[in-house]
């Protein structure tokens, strides 16, 4: 048993790096436990030939000011995505999807919406669209928020436009070198403001009281916040021992999923249950698959299938009926990719199945796209890289959503317990901007606040007696 530290905090994904970085600038003596051999959680940049892959979070989702401020602190460079989002036609070949008023307009209603909280599937029924263009935008309110339309709620679609439109929502950056860089100058903070970051420390039971957690774990012993875009896996010693870290308060930044199975078959055990965890219960994790395949050259320009300039230009890809249905291309400093995905339940078509599987399907797919023979697109592929984040015992789905009734949910897990038990993770977002870094960097920087306030609560209290 050791008191060395006033906060633990569990997680070192966005959330849980930039919590623990203002808790050790502001003097607290903080310790930081990672069940992975690595930082950044669901931001993960794999470095492969020519270059780097995101196997998680890829963009930056529009000018949230703590985000960039971040990025800017930091150094990274970002290249803004541009471009046209081209379509797969009926009768093959592509064009450009055109903006269309009629069949996204009535998303944009969703902003005043002040009826009943209803699914988007059932609230599209009767937005008077054709049968073709509700399949269109279903298809982007599931792709988009990796969520199932007959389970995400309209008012908490409303509330994500309106924050989107805040901060120009609808733009998009990579970061160039990988998004995981962010983590990792993170991590190179804690370092230097002595915050004891723990890799490969896998926590199993939260035991707490007021003023008292002790959070149970097993892993590595040694100290490490060096950081590498490779491996996941923590290599176990094979004699990892169970360790107790005893603290005054824990900040919990676990993936919505492992919060919601908390004292259930599998989950962690949190005795006394924080009340948080209800609430996290009336969230939803969503589902979604990726992948990217590398090339040493763009070989779709000369495929003929456009305009040479078009193909050029092409951003999005969108081939609604096929699998993935969705395409982009990579950052354009980079070696030339393409990476699908599909958000939802399609995401179960392609669940379990390798890179290279994917890899070897999404070649006849793209030669039928852009009507070219396989071993055009075969003859520069380098490799197809991805992650399952639903089969990741560490994550358990990709992004948390709203569903039905669920409004309030995320303020709810954002209120400290006790002085004691505090929650941060995208999921806790208070600003509609779930399933983003941006909201994960947020959270992480209300829930050091409040964990500063309470504890100078104590220390008046303790003062003044
Ligand atoms: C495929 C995919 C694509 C995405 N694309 C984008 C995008 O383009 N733009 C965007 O803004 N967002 C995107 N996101 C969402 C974004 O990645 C997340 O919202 C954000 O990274 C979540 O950060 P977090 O700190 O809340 O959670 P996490 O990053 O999940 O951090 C939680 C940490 O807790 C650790 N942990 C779990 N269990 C234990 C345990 N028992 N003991 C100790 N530690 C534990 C985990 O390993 C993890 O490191 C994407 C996500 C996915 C999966």
């Amino acid at each position: 048993m050791s008191d060395a530290f006033d906060v633990l905090v569990v997680g070192a994904g966005m959330a849980g790096l930039v919590a623990a970085r203002e808790l050790g600038r502001r003097g607290l003596r903080v310790c930081v436990v990672e069940a992975r051999a690595r930082v950044g959680g669901r931001v993960w940049s794999q470095a492969v030939e020519g270059g780097v892959v995101e196997l998680g979070a890829e963009f930056v989702h529009g000018r949230a000011a703590e985000l960039w401020a971040l990025i800017e602190e930091a150094g990274l460079t970002t290249v803004e995505r541009e471009g046209e989002m081209l379509q797969e036609l009926p009768g093959g070949g592509l064009g450009v999807e055109e903006e269309d008023e009629e069949r996204f307009g009535p998303l944009e209603t969703l902003k005043e919406y002040v009826g009943e909280d209803v699914s988007f599937a059932e609230w599209v029924k009767g937005a008077g669209l054709a049968a073709e263009d509700v399949q269109a935008v279903s298809g982007f309110v599931e792709g988009f928020n990796a969520a199932d339309a007959a389970k995400i709620g309209v008012k908490g679609l409303g509330a994500q436009q309106v924050a989107e439109d805040a901060s120009e929502g609808m733009r998009a950056w990579h970061v160039v070198g990988g998004y995981q860089q962010l983590a990792e100058y993170l991590a190179g903070e804690l370092k230097r403001l002595g915050v004891e970051v723990r890799l490969g420390w896998v926590v199993s039971a939260v035991r707490w009281s007021e003023g008292e957690v002790v959070v149970e774990g097993r892993g590595q012993t040694q100290l490490q916040t060096q950081i590498s875009f490779g491996n996941d896996k923590s290599k176990s010693s094979g004699n990892d021992r169970l360790e107790n870290v005893q603290v005054k308060k824990c900040v919990v930044t676990l993936p919505l999923s492992l919060v919601q199975a908390v004292n259930r078959e599998g989950g962690l055990r949190m005795v006394p249950e924080p009340l948080a965890v209800e609430p996290a219960r009336r969230m939803e994790m969503g589902e979604a698959a990726r992948f990217t395949m590398v090339f040493r050259e763009a070989w779709w320009l000369g495929s003929g299938v456009a305009d040479r300039e078009l193909l050029r230009k092409m951003n999005f890809l969108m081939t609604p009926v096929g699998m993935p249905p969705v395409w982009w291309v990579g950052d354009p400093t980079g070696a030339p990719t393409l990476t699908g995905w599909v958000g939802g339940p399609r995401t179960a078509e392609l669940a379990g199945k390798t890179a290279a599987e994917l890899g070897e399907a999404a070649v006849g797919t793209l030669a039928k796209v852009f009507g070219v023979s396989e071993s055009v697109v075969r003859a520069t592929l380098v490799g197809t890289y991805t992650h399952d984040w639903s089969a990741d015992e560490f994550a358990r789905g990709a992004y948390s959503y709203v569903p039905v009734g669920g409004l309030d949910a995320s303020r709810e897990m954002a209120r400290p317990e006790a002085g004691t038990m505090f929650f941060a993770g995208e999921h806790t977002d208070v600003t509609a901007n779930w399933g983003t870094v941006h909201a994960a960097v947020r959270s992480g920087l209300r829930v050091a606040e409040q964990v500063i306030q309470n504890s100078a609560a104590d220390g008046k209290r303790m003062g003044g007696r």
